[in-house]
């Protein structure tokens, strides 16, 4: 915790910075010279009124009027010298963190993905780190100048008349406590929850958009709905409860900057009262014009801490990231002996929860067996699945392939053995033959053709314009759930890995594509050891054995003609998928 609590951001981009780290400390200097060269005018600006109202010398006027446009040109080159080296910096440090993280995120379980959804992740790679780099290649130069130009102004304030300045100065205080009690310790919490709000709501929406047709197929309209509406919902809270926390000092701050003119003329009057005299003509002239800038300066201030709080919540989710334990990868060359799989007392608990997911299951599946893993939703099937392929290491027991853990098989050789059909399997916005070579890097377009064949993808291939040269995604080819299944199918097929893992789909929208699912799950697992993940009893008949899970255990095994006599829990829910059947056929 209390790392949380010391979070050295300027530190950490440092790091990040590696070599250019010069370059921020140069484009401050230089920022800090152009806030200092964009005062000077304002001196002249009092020389320049100070002649006017005498109406000596006025010749020199001009002479003090370039020399403020000299001045303020130069300012100006010299802030964009500086943006310059700050623009340098941050691209390399926006570059330096994404491939850091890149490269981490190779080494994460894939589960990681699971939890978090990809879709944040993304988030996290893109907008993070462009938040960091915004941070840098403005807000630094930027808060430089905004520290620099309110202690100037008020320097100018109150060297030319105290009294003034000091009327004026009443005003912009307490603006400026308005202003930091609204910077107080809470808001960094609101940035952190502004943030979270909106990162779930676009991955929310990413997920309902990319989910379309699995919603259309599945008809899960309402559910899917459901959790895009909540993070909308959310995300409105959020923002109604910020508005209302900041409206009082918000309104303070606004009625404090806009004031100063109503102070001015206070202080002229105060000022004024035993009679005027041209230096107090001069004074108020100048005031009128120099005052109202200290409210930009302020301003500047404030929103200088706001993107410091975006740049600390972006550094923080980075870091978050970064901490993620990677996937220990032994070095060892132990290669599993054959396809039989074992799994020891195996429990298993996800980050965070409050029960095991997987309660001390121990069981075998020898080379060239067919088992289906069944029970109902949330008995842990899918877990039991994912973590055969390391989706996350087991919390006790051991998971063996081969006789070797898990653990000591080097990944590779892992992922040539383990095929992995999963229900949300997703295609990349490529080309068909690319999305299945992607088990095969190099295969030629006949054998991808063969895979594709085997998948029963066949009827996909000819409706698309460019047969498996068509990019999926891409002017208006999308394919539906079942059919997006078949393609991973032949990537499957393609691959020829001899242990399979398979999630079947809940429901299919036509009885074709699940007629076509099925043989194509027969066609690839033959010859292999196969697990399914069936959701329909009817699939499961034909299965060597079959594994009934409840509450994270193994209840019960057996054929189906051994589990039906058992009259449990299998009975049971092979009783009431016919008598759905049944009724669905009535209706
Ligand atoms: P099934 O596949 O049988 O429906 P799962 O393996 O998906 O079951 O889930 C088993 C249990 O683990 C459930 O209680 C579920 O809520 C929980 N669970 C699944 N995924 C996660 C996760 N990413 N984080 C926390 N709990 C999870």
């Amino acid at each position: 915790m209390g790392k949380t609590e010391k979070f050295d951001h300027m530190k950490l981009i440092g790091e990040y910075a590696g070599g250019h780290k010069a370059l921020i400390t140069l484009g401050r200097f230089l920022a800090a010279v152009s806030a200092v060269l964009a005062l000077i005018p304002y001196y002249d600006l009092w020389k320049i009124i100070k002649l006017a109202v005498e109406g000596k010398e006025t010749e020199k006027i001009s002479h003090f009027a370039w020399m403020a446009v000299i001045l303020t040109i130069s300012s100006l080159l010299v802030y964009i010298a500086a943006l310059l080296c700050t623009h340098i910096a941050a691209f390399r440090i926006q570059a330096n963190m994404r491939s850091m993280l890149m490269r981490r995120i190779i080494t994460l379980p894939l589960g990681v993905f699971d939890e978090d959804g990809t879709g944040k992740i993304r988030r996290i790679v893109n907008d993070s780190t462009a938040a960091t780099e915004t941070f840098i290649a403005h807000n630094i130069p930027d808060k430089t100048v905004a520290a620099i130009t309110p202690v100037g102004l008020m320097v100018l304030i109150f060297a030319f008349n105290w009294k003034i300045g000091l009327i004026c100065m009443i005003p912009a205080l307490i603006g400026f406590m308005c202003m930091m009690s609204m910077m107080g310790k809470g808001m960094q919490e609101k940035m952190a929850e502004y943030q979270n709000a909106l990162e779930t709501m676009s991955s929310e929406a990413t997920e309902y958009v990319r989910g379309v047709p699995v919603v259309k197929t599945f008809g899960q309209t309402i559910h899917s709905f459901k959790r895009f509406k909540a993070s909308i919902d959310g995300f409105g809270k959020w923002a109604t409860d910020y508005t209302l926390m900041l409206r009082t000092p918000m309104m303070g701050f606004m009625t404090c900057i806009n004031a100063i003119f109503a102070f001015i003329v206070l202080a002229a009057f105060l000022v004024t009262r035993d009679g005027t005299s041209s230096a107090d003509i001069l004074n108020i002239m100048y005031y009128i014009i120099v005052t109202p800038l200290i409210t930009v300066a302020l301003t500047k201030v404030a929103y200088s801490g706001e993107a410091e709080m975006t740049l600390i919540d972006a550094l923080k989710r980075v870091e978050n990231i970064m901490e993620i334990e990677p996937l220990k990868d032994e070095t060892s060359d132990k290669k599993p002996l054959d396809n039989s799989i074992e799994l020891e007392n195996v429990t298993y608990r996800y980050k965070d929860a409050t029960r095991d997911a997987l309660k001390n299951i121990s069981l075998k599946i020898q080379q060239g067996e067919h088992v289906a893993l069944v029970g109902p939703s949330g008995s842990g099937k899918t877990t039991l699945a994912e973590l055969l392929v390391r989706f996350f290491d087991v919390t006790e027991g051991e998971i063996k392939i081969g006789g070797v853990n898990v653990k000591d098989i080097p990944s590779e050789e892992l992922m040539r053995r383990v095929s992995f059909v999963f229900q949300d399997s997703r295609l990349l916005k490529k080309s068909i033959y690319e999305n299945v070579a992607l088990a095969r890097p190099g295969a030629t377009e006949t054998e991808v053709l063969a895979a594709l064949k085997k998948a029963q993808c066949m009827d996909i291939i000819e409706k698309l314009p460019a047969g498996i040269h068509t990019v999926i995604g891409e002017k208006g080819t999308y394919l539906s759930g079942g059919e997006q299944q078949r393609i991973t199918i032949a990537r499957a097929v393609l691959k020829d890995a001899p242990i399979l893992i398979l999630d079947e789909a809940t429901a299919f929208a036509d009885p074709d594509n699940e007629a076509k699912v099925q043989a194509a799950f027969k066609e690839l697992s033959k010859d292999k050891t196969l697990i399914m993940i069936a959701h329909r009893l009817s699939t499961v008949v034909s299965a060597d054995r079959i594994f009934v899970m409840d509450n994270g255990s193994v209840v019960s095994s057996g054929t189906h003609k051994e589990l039906m006599e058992k009259q449990g829990l299998y009975r049971k829910m092979f009783d009431e998928y016919m008598t759905g059947i049944e009724w669905k056929v009535g209706a």
